[in-house]
Parts: C-alpha cells; structure tokens; sequence
C-alpha cells in the first residue's frame, strides 16, 4: 500500500463542484489501494479577497490578525471536501495546521515549517480515512497561526511528503505541468519532462509561480520527487527531480516574469563612503527585502544615483522611509521611482558553460523596442527590468529568440 500527498491549488478548489470533483478524483486513488493526505489551497481569488478587506482595516495591516484572517480560506475548502468524501461513502477527517500540527517559527506571514507531528495523520491513515490537511498554515511555538506566505499551500504538501516519507507527493494545478514559460501568455511554451531541483528553484525565485520556492527547496533536501500536473486532464506531468544525465541539455531553459516588484531610484546622491549603508540598514531594519540594487558611476560632480527594487506591497512604506534619509544624506535628486515593472529572466544551467546568452537577451528587447532600466545576473540566469507594460511581448520575444518552443535535440558532442 502506497501513502500518496495530493496538493489541490485554487483554481482547482474554487467551487462547491470542483470540489466535488477532487473528491472523486482522490476517491479513484484510493480505491488503487493507497493512503490518501490531500492538501487544498483556498478557493481562487479567496486570499485577495480577505487580503482586500484587511487594507480596508488598516493601511499596514497586523501581521498576526493578518495569519488569523487569511487561514480561514483553508479552512473552508478542506472541510468542505471532507463532506464531499463523506457523501460518496467513505470517511475523512480534515485538519487545520495547528491540529496537525505543522509547527512554524512566528514570523507572521511569512513563517517557516520548523517541524510536522505526523502521528495524527497516520492513526487517521491506519482507520482507512482521507486525511485532508490545510495548506499554507501552521502554529508558532506560542500556539498563534501562522501563514507561509503567498503559493504556502505546495510548501505544506511537500514538507508533509517529507515527514510522512510518501511514497508520492504530486502538485495538482491549472495546467499540465511546468513550461519553458507561462502557457497563459505565450500559447508556444512548451511542457518540459523532467526538470532538476536546480532549475526549478531558480524559476520559482524568479516568478514562475507554478511552485512556490520553499516547496522546491524542501524537495531538494529531503529528496521528494514531485510530480506537477493539471486536476483537469489524466496527462503526465512534470517530474521535479535530481539531476541526471537525460535531462534536456539546453542553454536557456526557461523564461520568467515577475510582477511584484517596484523600482525606486535617489538621485543626487553624494558618492562617499558609507552612503549605501546609511540608505540600506534603515531599509532592512524596516524588515523591507532589496532585490537588485545598482549604483551609477559619479559623473564628475561628485554625485550618483542608486536604484534598486523592493516587493511592489514595501513600494509606498520604502518611499515614506527614505524621505527622511534622503535630507539626511543630502541627496539632492530627491527619491522616486515606478511600480509599474516588470522583471523579465532567462534561466538555464547550461549559460555557465556559453557567452553571449546576455546579449542575445539585450539585443532582443532592444529590436522590439523595449528599454531595459535594470540588469543582474548570475552563473545561470539574467534578469531584466522593464515597463510593465511589455511583458507579454518581451516574454514571447524571448522564447522565440531562444527557440524553446523547439524540442530539444542534444547536439553531437554531448551524446
Ligand atoms: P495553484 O492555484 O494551483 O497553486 P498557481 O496559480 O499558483 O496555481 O500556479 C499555476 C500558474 O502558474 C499557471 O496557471 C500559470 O499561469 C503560472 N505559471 C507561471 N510560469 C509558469 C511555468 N513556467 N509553467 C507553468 N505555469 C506557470
Ligand atoms: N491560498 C494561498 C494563496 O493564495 C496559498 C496557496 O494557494 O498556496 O497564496
Ligand atoms: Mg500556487
């Protein structure tokens, strides 16, 4: 008897019928003799929604009375399902994570999975129950709930894999697995196979928000295949794995977007010694997360311009803060900035080995237009920032110029 994680995420949950649908669909596995632990997101739109009404309450909203809030959306699809199960005869029980319980550190809305007490579950399992589980919450030590941030729900299935040593962890979604690229902007993206922990990892942190990074690195340190796959269809999915030697062995794998973050440039700024700490360490005192960050060249006066990006919820809060520390350093230019960007990447292993990948990308966007306002790289991925309002078009550009709707036949050397 196999035990078998199913994540169901909220499109696939977002209606009494879908609902009832998941059920049978579970019900199906279990009647091939498996132990079932299914893990549900909220109903889709449900976390904007509650997230909409707490900024009706309070410009910043309290973090802890935000995890009190936003765990109620879990709530209602996992005791709904369990009905559903009910209803088709046979028995399930559901859980909230502090039944469970999935034990976090207490930063609130963005807490940790720290450890899982999986002895409930399994007496639920040995009864022959459908144990279903909330995902994207937990408890902290002092018996407060806790959210794992936005997309938690694959965290709580993967971890739960883990500490259950599943048999199976698969990840049910919108589409048919992960893709070269978004399929909902780009109809030629592509269903990659088989795709490294490595990889996906990197094109989770840089937007392609099929499964949430921490799900990944979960995955990676334990050791859990996971499978991604669409609730709608029977179609083999997408194995996140290790690496091994049949994986595709592109250059340029993928393409990402990411929508959430916000630009912000002080111009004027005194080109001296310990200015970027001074503008810094209030940021990150203020627990505000700095992505890329780029300082100019003095251009003779003496002055310079710093720009970075921030997560597009911190814009306004890292705006006001910087006011102040712009008198206080002199920077004559005054701050602003732009919430209206996008950050465009292009991910591949295989870029380690290759030049020329970044301007290729640079020439590309520069032939359709599109000027770029930010640049970083790595060993295995540039990103670009640009006007938000060319990100379908740079995405599509790109995977064209990459030729990731083509499949992948592996050159002479490396067979
Ligand atoms: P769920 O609610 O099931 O967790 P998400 O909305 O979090 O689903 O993630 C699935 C979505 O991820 C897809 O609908 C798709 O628009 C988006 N996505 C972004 N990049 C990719 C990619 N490379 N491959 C597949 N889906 C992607
Ligand atoms: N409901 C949460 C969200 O929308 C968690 C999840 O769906 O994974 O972000
Ligand atoms: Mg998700």
């Amino acid at each position: 008897m196999a035990l078998i994680v199913q994540k169901f995420g909220g499109t696939s949950v977002g209606n009494p019928d879908k609902i009832k649908a998941v059920a049978d669909r579970v019900l199906r596995k279990k009647k091939e003799g498996n132990q079932m632990v299914v893990v549900l997101s909220a109903m889709s739109g449900e976390t904007n929604r509650l997230t909409d009404f707490a900024m009706q309450m309070q410009d910043i909203p309290d973090s802890r009375e935000m995890d009190v809030l936003l765990s109620s959306g879990e709530q209602v699809t996992v005791s709904l399902f369990s009905m559903a199960v009910k209803a088709r005869g046979e028995d399930a029980i559901s859980f909230l994570g502090d039944q469970v319980r999935i034990n976090t550190d207490s930063s609130h809305t963005r807490a940790r999975i720290a450890s899982i007490d999986t002895e409930r579950i399994k007496a639920e399992l040995a009864k022959g129950k459908v144990v279903t589980v909330a995902g994207f919450q937990g408890v902290a030590e002092n018996g407060d709930i806790t959210t794992l941030g936005r997309g938690g729900s694959d965290t709580t299935a993967v971890a739960l894999a883990a500490a259950l040593q599943a048999d199976a962890c698969e990840i049910f979604t919108d589409v048919e697995g992960v893709y070269t690229t978004d399929p909902n902007i780009c109809s030629k993206a592509r269903k990659i196979d088989r795709i490294s922990y490595d990889e996906m990892l990197e094109l989770a942190s840089l937007g392609a928000k099929v499964l949430d990074i921490r799900s990944v690195t979960f995955a990676k340190q334990y050791n859990v295949p996971i499978h991604v796959r669409s609730t709608f269809t029977e179609t083999e999915g997408t194995w996140v794995i290790e690496e091994d030697q049949e994986m595709e062995g592109r250059i340029v794998s993928g393409v990402t977007y990411n929508k959430n973050e916000a630009r912000i440039t002080i111009s004027g700024v005194p080109d001296q010694p310990g200015i970027a700490a001074k503008i810094f360490t209030p940021i990150s005192d203020a627990d505000i997360l700095v992505d890329m960050i780029i300082q100019n060249q003095d251009t003779g006066n003496g002055l310079t311009d710093m720009t970075f990006t921030v997560v597009r919820s911190d814009y306004q809060r890292t705006i006001q803060l910087l006011e102040g520390i712009v008198k206080e350093i002199g920077a004559k230019g005054g701050v602003h900035g732009s919430d209206n960007i996008t950050k465009i990447s292009i991910v591949g292993v295989g870029m380690r080995n290759h030049s020329g990948i970044a301007s290729t990308m640079f020439k590309v966007l520069a032939r359709e237009g599109i000027n770029i306002s930010l640049i970083s790289t790595s060993e295995i991925k540039v990103s670009c920032v640009v006007e938000e309002k060319y990100t379908e078009l740079a995405v599509r550009t790109l995977h064209d110029a990459f030729e990731l709707d083509k499949a992948y036949i592996p050159e002479e050397e490396n067979l």
